[in-house]
């Protein structure tokens, strides 16, 4: 066996700098640098074809750097596995996450490797392991500001940066990126990756112009219409182009003017923080009674949700803005989340995994903790019976109806007043509001009710 040698496997942390255990696997002799493509582990296409990208960005940052990045398909343990034994390893390093599907990937190996062989998981996705920060009662937060408060009192690592010391390996076979096949060459996709720029240079530089911003967040957060509402960081986070930990180092100096930008990083860091702790949530509501709330199941319904064609012009902006650029903002995501659970009561998986199919910025833990917060079943989840009106919802943060007229045209010469209230509308190319909010919120409350009698009822 070759000594001093090692493999790293990057995952959602497509960068160079700030990359631990990158960095370990490079102060060993030799190294093996890969990526291993595994279909359970992705997200849906839009988020592919920015990983496309991300990734020939990153395997040319590598190759400058005199490292070839082996890129493989399959079974994560399985392909871990090849590329140790063929490279004859004793090290192997990645980053944790708090993806569950990984970690007993991970696991799984341990048993299966040639026991000279360390395996070496490094805290180097977050902000702080997870499992130092705990209630007095030694159990994981349930609730956003205990948790925020307790993590901010903690110290936190510097961000590091890329160093290398070692000799690539690149012996070993390795696909093409084509041979990945994460792109579609669809025109969609070509026609959404216009409205970004993966990869780790970008990330960084998103970041500082965003940072020249963060002050107005407060007051910008909530207008999607506005041309800087939101840093539009996510896929950029979600990829692990640029960590949280680097965002918080440039946030260093302002930590009073930036505290309601930071306190959502840490909505991130609290979403992957919670599945790591329940990793059951990606399977059933954290709150498991919520798993039998009652539904209905109206495919007429979820397809006009998931074209934007329900009627009501808050929701369909947003529907459509999801699939013409692969995000959307969070306000109109909290919009589209409460309508599809609230006023067509599907279910809120079904919403779920829409969103892991359609979003660029697709990430497990948040996906997974926005669609709980919305059905009331999550962690500090928004009450069931907190049902967004979309009229209001409107008036209030789109009172002149811009964004809603960005992202339907139909509309575009209508009054914004009938846009909001949905009226007038009919002379347009545009359909009739699907169902009655008021008639469906009071059927929800009613659906509240027989839910928590059946809970009574399993009680006694
Ligand atoms: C139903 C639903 C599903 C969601 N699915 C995802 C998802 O798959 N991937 C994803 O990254 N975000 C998801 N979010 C959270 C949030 O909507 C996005 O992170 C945010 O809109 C990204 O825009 P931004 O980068 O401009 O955010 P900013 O407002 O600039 O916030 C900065 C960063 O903080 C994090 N953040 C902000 N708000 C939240 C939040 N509510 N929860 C978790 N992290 C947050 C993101 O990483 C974001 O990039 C979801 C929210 C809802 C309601």
């Amino acid at each position: 066996m070759a000594k001093n040698s090692s493999l790293f496997i990057f995952q959602k942390d497509l960068r160079l700098d700030d990359n631990p255990a990158l960095n370990m696997a490079l102060s060993h002799e030799t190294a093996v640098i890969a990526y291993i493509l595994d279909p359970q582990a992705l997200g849906g296409q839009a988020s592919c074809e920015w990983l496309h990208v991300s990734l020939s960005r990153l395997s040319e940052s590598l190759a400058e750097r005199g490292i070839k990045l082996i890129l493989a398909k399959g079974r994560l343990s399985e392909e871990v596995l090849k590329l140790a034994r063929e490279a004859a390893v004793d090290h192997i390093y990645w980053n944790r996450s708090s993806s569950p599907y990984q970690r007993s990937e991970f696991q799984g190996l341990k048993k299966r490797l040639n026991q000279n062989v360390k395996l070496i998981p490094i805290d180097g996705c977050y902000l702080h392991p997870f499992e130092d920060i705990k209630t007095q009662s030694d159990s994981p937060y349930k609730v956003f500001t205990p948790y925020f408060n307790s993590l901010l009192k903690l110290p936190k690592r510097k961000p590091v940066a890329f160093q290398n010391g070692a000799k690539s390996i690149d012996r070993l076979a390795s696909l093409s990126l084509d041979e990945l096949g994460l792109r579609s060459k669809k025109k969609w996709a070509a026609s959404m990756m216009k409205s970004w720029q993966p990869g780790e240079f970008h990330a960084k530089k998103a970041l500082k112009e965003y940072i020249k911003h963060v002050e107005s967040y407060e007051s910008s957060r909530n207008t999607p219409c506005l041309e800087i509402s939101t840093s539009k960081l996510s896929p950029h986070l979600s990829h692990g182009e640029i960590s949280p930990i680097q965002v918080l180092h440039e946030l260093r100096d302002m930590r009073s003017t930036s505290l309601p930008w930071m306190r959502q990083v840490v909505w991130r860091e609290f979403a992957h923080y919670l599945l790591w702790h329940f990793p059951n949530t990606s399977l059933e509501p954290l709150k498991k009674e919520y798993a039998s709330f009652p539904v209905e199941l109206n495919p007429a319904f979820f397809e006009a949700w998931q074209k934007g064609l329900t009627g009501f012009p808050i929701v369909d902006a947003g529907m459509r803005e999801l699939w013409h650029t692969g995000w959307m903002h969070n306000r109109v995501r909290m919009i589209v989340a409460s309508f599809l659970i609230k006023d067509m009561h599907l279910p809120y998986k079904w919403g779920e995994a829409w969103f892991k199919d359609t979003l660029v910025d697709y990430d497990e833990a948040s996906n997974i903790f926005g669609w709980q917060w919305s059905s009331g079943g999550g962690a500090d989840s928004q009450p069931y019976y907190r049902i967004f009106n979309p009229e209001s919802q409107a008036a209030t943060y789109d009172p002149d109806a811009t964004y809603i007229k960005n992202w339907i045209p139909e509309l575009e010469n209508a009054n914004p007043k009938d846009i909001i209230r949905s009226v007038n509308l009919e002379v347009f190319p545009y359909p009739k509001p699907i169902l009655h909010h008021g008639k469906e919120r009071l059927k929800a409350l009613a659906l509240l009710e027989r839910f928590k009698k059946s809970l009574n009822k399993m009680e006694f």
